[in-house]
């Protein structure tokens, strides 16, 4: 079984690659973000505390995403691969995932990166936002989201590049 991480700034289409992927060989999604906004729609306990942190462009705390994170993976069952788009999106989920995956006898197959320069995403998601009915697509809290994945999240491209995962 394949376990693909896709890897990118909000923005820079994982989760239209996700859609490819899933159309091409049958993998399964799992799209953290879609999960935390079913969550916000369903008025759950967890949508809400997912809320604060998504409005402010801020990410959801890593014991708790990891929580989630196993649960919707052992709620997917049996399939060909998995597509993980927005998560891990720190070391520490990095490090959770390997541990994860271990104890259930796989590993990541690889991390796909996607690089685009930043006024792109900017101009892509202030697009976006005329249309997606999200929150968190407004040019204050995308710039807050750009700044948070600059700090916290790109330095998993080294951390995958360590691990011989990191494909361009
Ligand atoms: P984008 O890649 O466009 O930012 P997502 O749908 O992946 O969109 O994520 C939206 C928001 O959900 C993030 O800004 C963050 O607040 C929260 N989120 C999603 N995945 C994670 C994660 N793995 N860890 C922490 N927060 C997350």
């Amino acid at each position: 079984m394949k376990n693909i991480v896709i890897f990118g700034a909000p923005g820079s289409g994982k989760g239209t690659q996700s859609d490819l992927l899933v159309e091409k060989y049958g993998f399964k999604h799992i799209s953290t973000g879609d999960v935390l906004r079913g969550e916000i729609k369903n008025g759950t306990q967890l949508g809400q505390t997912a809320k604060s942190y998504i409005d402010k462009g801020q990410l959801i705390p890593d014991s708790l995403m990891i929580d989630i994170l196993a649960a919707t993976y052992d709620a997917l069952g049996k399939c060909e691969g998995v597509i993980f788009d927005g998560f891990p999106r720190t070391i520490p989920q990095a490090e959770a995932l390997k541990e994860m995956l271990a104890a259930r006898g796989t590993e990541v197959s690889g991390m796909l990166e996607l690089q685009v320069p930043d006024e792109m995403l900017i101009e892509r998601l202030v697009n976006r936002g005329k249309t997606s009915g999200r929150a968190d697509d407004n040019e204050e809290t995308i710039k807050a989201r750009l700044e948070v994945y600059h700090n916290q999240t790109s330095p998993l491209a080294d951390w995958y590049e360590n691990e011989g995962k990191r494909h361009a």
